[in-house]
């Protein structure tokens, strides 16, 4: 029996499909706005969304130093799509201004896939994620463009990373919140449960 709580950053994005997908997944989770209540919770989840805005109003609430204290005392956190940018260490072509959480040592590219390809859909084999493939879906999508050593790559696509882990930090350029299949949801429970 555990009773971890996960928190899904409500700033900007798809949260209650984080929400939905959580508690899908045999979760608790509640929607986190402010420093006290990032307090009471044992992992965040970092939705999709727009990572320029998500910024902006992660300083605008007085969260960003909070998220950075907590990642780096080794709070899990999941992050899908703009969430895997507000977790990269650095980013290839910022917003002026735009800052960060960090916490996993890669550099990424926003919207990576470009025009044609601005959103798509592709069967995605993920290390950790038993069960066969996951539909991994694509909205104006990041990739990972490097890692350092402490990061292992679970997905790629295209040659490129697209799920990505370092200790109790997971990412992914694309969006399970959205398909139903609460399995990558179920195995970042796991990773809050045995952290805890
Ligand atoms: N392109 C967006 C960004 O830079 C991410 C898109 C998404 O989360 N679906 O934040």
């Amino acid at each position: 029996m555990s009773s971890t709580v996960i928190g899904v950053l409500a700033l900007q994005g798809d949260v209650r499909e984080h929400l939905a997908a959580l508690e899908g997944a045999g979760a608790a989770a509640r929607p986190v706005r402010r420093p006290a209540e990032l307090a009471g919770v044992d992992g965040l989840v970092i939705p999709g969304g727009e990572s320029t805005t998500m910024s902006k109003l992660a300083a605008a609430f007085g969260l960003l130093e909070p998220l950075r204290a907590r990642v780096r005392e080794g709070m899990p956190a999941y992050g899908s799509c703009a969430g895997m940018i507000m977790l990269a260490d650095k980013i290839l072509d910022p917003r002026s201004g735009q800052e960060t959480i960090g916490g996993i040592d890669m550099i990424v590219r926003r919207n990576a896939f470009g025009r044609q390809n601005e959103s798509f859909e592709a069967a995605l084999e993920m290390d950790g994620v038993p069960g066969g493939p996951v539909e991994g879906v694509f909205i104006r999508a990041p990739w990972v463009e490097s890692t350092g050593a402490a990061v292992r790559t679970l997905a790629a696509y295209d040659g490129h990373p697209v799920a990505v882990r370092q200790g109790n930090l997971l990412a992914t350029a694309f969006h399970p919140e959205l398909t139903g299949d609460h399995r990558v949801h179920a195995a970042f429970a796991e990773l809050v449960r045995a952290a805890a």
